[in-house]
This record gives C-alpha cells, sequence and structure tokens, in this order.
C-alpha cells in the first residue's frame, strides 16, 4: 500500500519507519521545496504531487498548517486522514475552542480579539496575567504574549496588530487571549480511532516545557483518575471530527481537573515515549488507522521517559551503554533549538527510572539539555 504524508520531517520520518513493517510504502511532500521525496533518505523525486496522490492509497499529514491549495486537493482525492475539519481545527486556535464549546469539553476562559478594545474588556474580563496567542501560527510557544500590567497593553497591542494586519480576506489573522491558569502540571493524551470508529488510547503522558518547549515526558505514573477525564475528551472530540489517525490533546491539569491547552490532529510530540513503552507506538497506529488496518495495543509496555535533543549536532554515544535507552535520530540540519532527536528511557519501576534519568544527567549537561536536572529531581520525589 501506498501512503502521501504532507510534510518531510522527524514526524513522517518515523511514521515511514513505522509502516515499513506493515508493508505500507512511503513518500513525503515537503511543502517548502513543494517536492516529492523519500522521508529517510530525502531523495527527490520527479513525481509532481498531483500523481502522488493519484498513486496514493491513502494521504495524511505530520502537520496542521498545510497550505489550502494542497489540502484542498489532497481532500478531493477522498483519501486524505485525519478529514479537513480535523486539520482546519487544529490550526486555528478560534476553531479549536469553537469545538471544544460545542462537544462541552472544558478549557481555559478566552476571548478572540480582533481589535484593541477587545484585548482591553479581556484584562477586565478575564483577569491578569493573561497568555495571548496567535490562532492561525505558532508553535513550540512562538507567537504568544503574556500580559501581566495594564501598562502592556499598548506595546503588546501594537504587535498583535501587525499580525491581524498581515492576514488576508482568504486567509484572516486573528489572536485569543486566554486566562493565565496556575496548573499544577502538564500532560497530554495520545489516541487513535479507525476507519470505523474504534478507539484506543495510550497511557497519560506528564510533560516538562522549558521556555515553551517540550523537553521531558513521562508516561507509567499512576493517573487513574486524570486519566478517566482525558480519555473522555478524546472520545467526544474524535467522534465529532469523524477523526481517522492519532490525535493528540494538551492539558493543564488544576488540581485533578482537567482543562484543555490545545489539540494537535496528528501524532505528536508527547507521544514519542510509546515507541519504546508500548507494543504499538502512535507512529504506527497512525499508519494501521489511515491504511485501514486494525488498530495495536496501546497499554503501557514498560515505564517510559523521553529526552527531547535540542540543537545538539548528536546524540552522545555513551548513552547507549545503558539498558533500555533508546536513540532516534532526525537526520536534520543543527540550529540552536531545534529539535534534533529524542532518547527514550524505560525501566521497571519509578524508582528504577529515576537512578537511570539521574545517571544520564552526568553526560547530558543542563546547558545542551535544559529541564533535564529538574525533571530527574521531580523523579527521585514522584
Ligand atoms: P507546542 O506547539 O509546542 O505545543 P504552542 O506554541 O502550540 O506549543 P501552547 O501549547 O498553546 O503553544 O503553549 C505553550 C506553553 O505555554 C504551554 O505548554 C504552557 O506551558 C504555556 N501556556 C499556554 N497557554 C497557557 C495558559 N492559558 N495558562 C498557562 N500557561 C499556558
Ligand atoms: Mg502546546
Amino acid at each position: 500500500m501506498n501512503i502521501l504524508i504532507l510534510g518531510a520531517g522527524q514526524l513522517a520520518r518515523m511514521m515511514s519507519l513505522a509502516g515499513a513493517p506493515l508493508n505500507l510504502n512511503v513518500v513525503a511532500y515537503d511543502v517548502g521545496s513543494k517536492k516529492i521525496m523519500h522521508p529517510l533518505t530525502g531523495e527527490v523525486y520527479t513525481t509532481t504531487l498531483e500523481q502522488a496522490i493519484i498513486d496514493a492509497d491513502a494521504i495524511t499529514a505530520e502537520f496542521e498548517h498545510i497550505p489550502d491549495d494542497v489540502l484542498t486537493l489532497c481532500c478531493n482525492s477522498n483519501k486524505f486522514y485525519p478529514g479537513k475539519a480535523a486539520i482546519k481545527t487544529g490550526g486555528d486556535r478560534a476553531l479549536e475552542k469553537a469545538l471544544l464549546d460545542k462537544t462541552d469539553v472544558a478549557c481555559a476562559p478566552y476571548q478572540l480579539i480582533t481589535e484593541k478594545a477587545h484585548l482591553e474588556q479581556a484584562v477586565k474580563s478575564l483577569g491578569k496575567p493573561l497568555v495571548i496567542k496567535t490562532c492561525q501560527a505558532g508553535y513550540d510557544g512562538k507567537g504568544q504574549w503574556r500580559l501581566k500590567s495594564d501598562l502592556e497593553i499598548d506595546k503588546i497591542w501594537s504587535e498583535m496588530a501587525d499580525f491581524i494586519a498581515s492576514g488576508t480576506e482568504q486567509a484572516p489573522h486573528t489572536i485569543i487571549a486566554e486566562k493565565m491558569i496556575p496548573f499544577d502540571r502538564e500532560v497530554s493524551i495520545i489516541g487513535a480511532r479507525d476507519i470505523h470508529g474504534n478507539v484506543a488510547i495510550y497511557p497519560l503522558t506528564e510533560n516538562e516545557h522549558t521556555d515553551g518547549v517540550l523537553t521531558f515526558s513521562i508516561a507509567g505514573k499512576n493517573n487513574h483518575s486524570v486519566q478517566t477525564q482525558a480519555t473522555t475528551a478524546f472520545t467526544k472530540l474524535a467522534n465529532e471530527l469523524n477523526y481517522v489517525g492519532v490525535l493528540a490533546i494538551e492539558f493543564f491539569d488544576v488540581q485533578g481537573t482537567l482543562l484543555v491547552n490545545e489539540i494537535a490532529p496528528r501524532v505528536h510530540n508527547s507521544g514519542h515515549w510509546t515507541q519504546q513503552g508500548c507494543h504499538c507506538s502512535q507512529f504506527e497506529n497512525h499508519m494501521r488507522a489511515v491504511a485501514g488496518l486494525p488498530l495495536g495495543n496501546t497499554e503501557l509496555k514498560q515505564i517510559t521517559a523521553m529526552i527531547n535533543v535540542l540543537g545538539q549536532p548528536s546524540i552522545p554515544a555513551d548513552v547507549l551503554k545503558f539498558a533500555d535507552v533508546t536513540s532516534h535520530w532526525y537526520g536534520k540540519a543543527p540550529k540552536p533549538g531545534r529539535k534534533m532527536g529524542h532518547i527514550n528511557v524505560s525501566a521497571d519501576s519509578m524508582n528504577d527510572l529515576a537512578d537511570k534519568v539521574g545517571e544520564l544527567t552526568e553526560y547530558l549537561p543542563e546547558e545542551q539539555y535544559p529541564g533535564l536536572l529538574k525533571a530527574a529531581a521531580n523523579l527521585i520525589l514522584h
């Protein structure tokens, strides 16, 4: 079976690696260069996008910011999963909030902003501090402002006005203000839905962000009560979107109550631990779902943590001396802060994991792996 993936980054690469044993043959479309290429080797093919769509049995995406013309072409083929509504919703925070309201899934109180009066109103009705985000752009905490005092309104508005003005009639730019949530921790749920509507959901992941970027995830803690909330939210949202594939939902955990932060209609960085932590990884389950195959086992196989590798030219070979430590490299040119790869660490118990992550900090220094020392300390206290 042939699968076309829109996007040629690490997520397409890992989907292709997971698809190969299932006899799924993957090509990727690089939206920047507009070329069809091999998702692992980067070899560029002469095939056009139109031809690749014809050749594909199923089409999917590794990201939600897909140009409209490309998305329309793919959707017109009736082979595109998870579907246009899901991609559009994941790429626009205003649509995301509308979906959450419609399905009665709780999120941070918010207000949409298209003019300065709305911002002033948001400060009054939501209170300070506010987190202000662009609705249509932004990732890894980019495209955001924090408003803590009335004195910042003018400056932030002038920056926001530039973003709003850069939109077009066909693709308007909007802003959303959210109440800053005093969360205890951030968690996410990753799950898959197949073409018949069956759902398979992974254990909840706890996530550490450093400067707005995910640095550390862990799965296998006892999350029983919040797992149920997350599973309910997942099922409601995936059913409403008639979703096919892997869907990720990020939440704030506020004293045991989950509020949705955002949804990602794709495989997600906070699900990379499933490669070692589960029998069937998020990448394999996404490929299974879009190929019309039965979903795989999402139960926890082993407690697993994931460490993101940001901006480093390689992963220190010494970490591979440890049992149950695996390296996942993306093959990208290094840039400061860029996601270059990740390290998965599995263990038989939380204590064992705490020991292993602690030992790894000797090889993964804090300047290069920000947040790891804190994550290691939290594990000891778990
Ligand atoms: P990514 O694509 O990496 O998930 P993003 O750019 O889409 O990030 P968000 O997930 O919305 O942005 O926000 C990034 C981080 O900022 C969150 O993980 C959280 O730590 C913090 N944050 C966002 N919104 C709020 C909020 N309303 N209250 C408190 N913290 C917030
Ligand atoms: Mg996020």
